[in-house]
């Protein structure tokens, strides 16, 4: 059967590896990290730095197609590795999301709605950039932020210099606050053929700037759950995209506001797991692969709590619950903030 190389051993190349290997590939997992989560349900692990090009040469020569779980592959590796194979989603799709800058243009080109926003490389452009947005704004830096890192809140003019001193030199984006009621992603599927497939949107609570729980149905009016919807697919189609993304929105007064994108699974679609026949991992090899799209359908009402740190001590209470699936990434050392698991609950049908 084919291979399926997956570039990260994180939980969401544990997942993809789950899923792929359902479907009867053989999956191959590409991490510079020890021990990654990936590697105890893979068929192959290569441990070496994006730096090793004979280790990219070899990882490329194994497999037949390479996708990815996080979107900062370095431009060098990626130069390597598509002279050898195909990678799914393609280049265009990671290089709009790994700059939040480059991504904020792509996005208003195609006629979304996103924050009012400004390149900031210095302090005059960031006092030039508070004039024109005003405050309160968010300074991110433009490449590498997860989680709520690589952001500082600037919720009056004075703060300016610390939110600048906490970018440590990184080129970073200020952008306005949008006032928004909650916060929605669409996790959207495209084939080869072009065909479309979107979830349903699912609504997401963060605190500290992580993920903490995603629910369906999200509440919205059916106008706006249409909204979302093609809007997601305008951003596949104009890609080109093949895969599985994740889109983050937020829903205002005004319309939906696109917040970013993520070429790849997303954790606010880990409901999927336990909502639909085709999950968002089987939908992703799925297309990655060539196969046809399943079916997205919701059949039911799903809660998707994070399992964050220390919040793994809550197993044996979820395990009593038989509405409770449980999904643990086999991580060994507890920290907090790094995420442990998650759990889907079922409340009902959909
Ligand atoms: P992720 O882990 O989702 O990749 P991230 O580090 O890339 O997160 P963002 O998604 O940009 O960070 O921001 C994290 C959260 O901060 C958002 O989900 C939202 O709650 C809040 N936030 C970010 N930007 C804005 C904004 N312009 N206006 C209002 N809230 C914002
Ligand atoms: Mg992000
Ligand atoms: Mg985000």
């Amino acid at each position: 059967g084919a291979t399926i190389g997956i570039l990260g051993g994180g939980q969401l190349g544990r997942m993809l590896s789950v899923a792929a290997s359902r479907l009867g590939f053989k999956t191959h997992i590409y991490e510079p990290g020890a021990n990654p989560p990936a590697g105890h349900v893979a068929d192959v692990v290569t441990t070496a730095p994006y730096e090793d090009e004979a280790a990219l040469k070899a990882f490329a020569d194994a497999v037949d197609v390479i996708t990815y779980e996080f979107e900062n592959v370095p431009t060098s590796a990626l130069d390597l590795l598509d002279s050898v194979k195909p990678i799914r989603p393609n280049r265009k799709a990671l290089a709009v999301s790994q700059d939040r800058l480059v991504e904020k243009a792509f996005l208003s080109e195609l006629g979304l709605k996103v924050a009012p926003y400004a390149a900031v490389d210095d302090d005059v452009d960031l006092a030039e950039a508070l004039v024109e947005i005003g405050a309160p704004a968010i300074l991110k830096t433009r490449r590498f932020g997860y989680d709520g890192k690589g952001q500082a809140r600037i919720m009056a003019p004075e703060e300016a210099d610390q939110a600048l001193k906490d970018m440590a030199g990184a080129p970073s984006i200020l952008e306005g606050f949008v006032e928004f009621s909650h916060e929605i992603s669409v996790i959207a599927a495209r084939g080869q053929s072009g065909d479309i497939s979107c979830f349903d949107p699912g609504e997401n609570v963060h605190k500290s700037g992580i993920l903490h729980s995603t629910t369906v149905p999200a509440r919205l009016s059916p106008a706006q759950r249409t909204d979302a919807v093609l809007l997601a697919a305008k951003i596949l189609n104009a890609l080109n995209y093949v895969g599985v993304m994740g889109v983050e929105l937020f829903v205002t007064s005004g319309g939906l506001v696109v917040n970013e994108i993520a070429p790849r699974v997303h954790n606010s679609g880990h409901w999927t797991q336990n909502g639909c026949v085709i999950d968002q991992f089987e939908q992703h090899i799925r297309a990655v692969a060539g196969w046809p799209l399943g079916d997205g359908k919701r059949h039911s009402n799903v809660e998707m709590l994070n399992l964050i740190g220390d919040d793994v001590d809550r197993i044996p209470e979820f395990a009593k619950d038989g509405a409770v699936a449980i999904h643990l990434y086999g991580k060994t050392d507890v920290k907090p903030g790094r995420k442990m698991g998650h759990v889907n609950k079922i409340t009902g049908p959909a």
